[in-house]
């Protein structure tokens, strides 16, 4: 099943039928689990995740096609192609006029209620077949953070509310450079930002590998980082965005990605091997749940650690040769990125939290979603949440990426406390990831006080404000 899943996001041949008939073995499998054991509870927890995946395939393949289709315009192209969802990103990367991407954006916005009659469907699908066993997709992924709900909300909110001031006025100060315009307005998005602002970056990384440079940065730290598979082959069906697959953990770790840019390439590469080596480090002795069964923001914490070398100045200095003037850039930018990422996903994780809870429907969460951001941004049309690659695909999982960062950001304190400013180069330190890293489904998630207070004043620092 796996290897199918793998194979639709690598852009290859798969196996539509195959996939329905082994996603009813493993439901029957899981609910003959779930029949005769209460132990362990995550396995029990997904179990019933598998079940509603199971159910939910043919809706989702049918989202994913409409969404292609629907979500696209003929005025148009992306490398000769019709410009759509899948190469909405791309277009706004590319396309310097910032009226054709307010139109595109327009467009696609008022196209979105086309798609939200299957988008709740396939809420309602998980929300039924949680029901069965007495709990919502929400009570199931605040389980596995060991987190109340009015804990998360809090968590969230203070990061949005506290993020919100330094966003807008940096956004102000990189609009003309990055947007081509005085303001920031509703239609440049998150990805948008990202996908432009690195650009001028490209320079200094010109014939500079990623692959090379996190693989010997690895390898020094003490992992077996050639064990992670690489795939960077461009194919048309291929997912526009980079992930890491674990077919057979430990033994079997894939990387994919494609090329976008030479310092985007840079984040995506060093994320991606943060999962690698998350992947590798396990156990193979450990049973199956240990090995596969991880709460979602433990599953970002070791691809946020890793990437987070790329804010590491000492880092930037001397081992990837960069000069004074180009660090600060990439400092600033990154900075201003987790400041954009913090509203946006406080935005989008208290709005999925709201979802469950008050049972929305798709309208209802535009509405919410789109007060929202007008709280921890600006405002923005509320169907965006549709077209969004996280939000309409998966039950919860937007929180995640905000409770891996702020982990991050204690485990590198402490990593400095115990293993010097230039931990990164310490093997000990290599050693106390590798072992952290090990602990995969039984990783403490309570071991590391989340303190979004320290995290937003390292975010906030800009040479600029
Ligand atoms: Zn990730």
């Amino acid at each position: 099943m796996s290897e199918q899943r793998y194979n639709q996001k690598a852009g290859l041949p798969f196996d539509r039928e195959l996939m329905k008939r082994l996603s009813e073995q493993m439901t029957e499998v899981c609910r003959e689990f779930l029949k005769n054991f209460s132990e362990p509870r995550s396995m029990c927890l997904e179990s019933i995740a598998n079940i509603a995946a199971a159910r939910r395939l043919e809706i989702e393949l049918e989202l994913e096609d409409a969404r292609m289709a629907k979500i696209s315009t003929d005025k148009y192209d992306v490398s000769g192609r019709k410009l759509n969802w899948g190469s909405w990103r791309q277009f706004n990367s590319m396309t310097e006029d910032f009226n054709k991407r307010k139109e595109v954006f327009d467009l696609f916005i008022s196209k979105a209620p086309s798609i939200a009659p299957l988008v709740e469907k396939r809420m309602n699908v998980s929300q039924s077949v949680y029901a069965e066993y007495g709990m919502s997709p929400l009570d199931s992924y605040l389980e596995f953070e060991q987190m109340t709900f009015d804990e998360l909300r809090d968590f969230l909110t203070r990061l949005g509310d506290g993020a919100k001031e330094s966003f807008l006025r940096a956004a102000e100060h990189y609009a003309p450079e990055v947007l081509g315009k005085k303001k920031v307005e509703y239609f440049d998005d998150y990805y948008t930002w990202g996908g432009r602002i690195f650009r001028p970056l490209s320079k200094h990384f010109e014939g500079v590998s990623p692959l090379e440079k996190v693989r010997d940065f690895l390898t020094t730290w003490g992992f077996d980082a050639v064990k992670i598979k690489v795939d960077n082959e461009d194919r048309e069906k291929k997912s526009p965005s980079a992930f890491c697959f674990g077919i057979q953990i430990p033994n079997d770790v894939r990387v994919v990605y494609r090329k976008v840019s030479p310092f985007s390439d840079f984040g995506s590469v060093f994320h991606e091997f943060g999962h690698g080596i998350h992947g590798i480090s396990a156990n193979p002795n450990d049973p199956v749940w240990k090995r596969y069964i991880i709460s979602r923001s433990v599953a970002e914490t070791f691809s946020t650690l890793n990437e987070s070398m790329l804010d590491s100045e000492e880092y930037l200095k001397e081992d990837l040769g960069l000069q004074k003037e180009a660090i600060a850039d990439i400092l600033d930018k990154r900075h201003f990125m987790d400041l954009a990422f913090l509203t946006f996903y406080a935005a989008n994780g208290v709005m999925k939290m709201e979802f469950w809870k008050n049972h929305y429907s798709a309208e209802q969460a535009a509405n919410r979603w789109q007060e929202l951001t007008k709280r921890f941004f600006l405002e923005v049309p509320g169907y965006y949440w549709v077209l969004h690659h996280i939000m309409p695909n998966y039950d919860m999982y937007s929180p995640s990426y905000v409770i891996a960062a702020v982990r991050v950001n204690a485990i590198r304190k402490r990593l400095a406390e115990e293993f010097g400013e230039k931990w990164w180069r310490s093997r000990k330190a290599g050693m106390f990831v590798k072992e952290l890293a090990a602990t995969r489904g039984e990783f403490d998630v309570k071991a590391w006080q989340l303190d979004p207070t320290h995290f937003l004043e390292e975010v906030k620092d800009l040479s600029f404000l």
